[in-house]
């Protein structure tokens, strides 16, 4: 399941939730990104972006952990300068440095590659997190918890999704200034 994809879902289901947060509920938030990682992992042709956010809307301002990871990335070792002249021209693909050795890879696409996420917020576990295992797009294992209320659930829907801190780490990655992935998302999509 691609980003798109589920950031597709997630707008479906946030249209259609009866707890009044429509897209333009979340219009104008910016989230900023601290511990910024990047583990390539050229072997298992796998690259993760991880970061952490602060939440805005809990009061005790907790912070979150972000995780986006790729699978199927192609890598180019960089093993003399013709190489590496050759790649820096690439507008898609981006230098990366695994231990002493100098790599490019193909930037990921949101659009059409299959991505991997999770999000430590509550929104993210209680709404997609055992959604998104089924559908494979879910960074490790679903938390178990027991609902302590009779509301209905949160995911009438059933659907995989992503929670707002994904949706803006992926407007950072794919930033010009930053291009981590690759296809722009504007933030109509979501209606930010
Ligand atoms: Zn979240």
């Amino acid at each position: 399941m691609t980003f798109e994809e589920l950031l597709k879902y997630s707008y479906l289901l946030r249209t259609a939730h009866q707890d009044g947060r429509t897209p333009e509920f979340y219009k104008g938030w910016n989230y900023r990104f601290s511990f910024f990682n990047v583990r390539p992992f050229a072997g298992t042709r796998t690259i993760m972006f991880m970061a952490e956010t602060r939440s805005i809307t809990n009061p005790r301002k907790v912070s979150y952990k972000l995780i986006m990871q790729f699978k199927e990335v192609q890598f180019k070792k960089i093993t003399n300068q013709e190489e590496a002249d050759e790649y820096a021209k690439k507008k898609d693909w981006k230098y990366v440095q695994i231990q002493d050795l100098h790599f490019y890879y193909k930037l990921p696409s949101l659009k059409t590659d299959d991505v991997m996420v999770k999000c430590a917020c509550f929104d993210f576990r209680f709404s997609f997190e055992y959604y998104n295992k089924q559908y494979g797009a879910l960074v490790g294992q679903p938390r178990l918890y027991h609902s302590k209320n009779k509301l209905p659930p949160r995911n009438f829907k059933r659907t995989p999704g992503v929670c707002k801190h994904l949706y803006h780490f992926a407007l950072f990655l794919c930033h010009p200034k930053n291009r981590w992935v690759d296809s722009k998302i504007t933030r109509t999509i979501w209606g930010l």
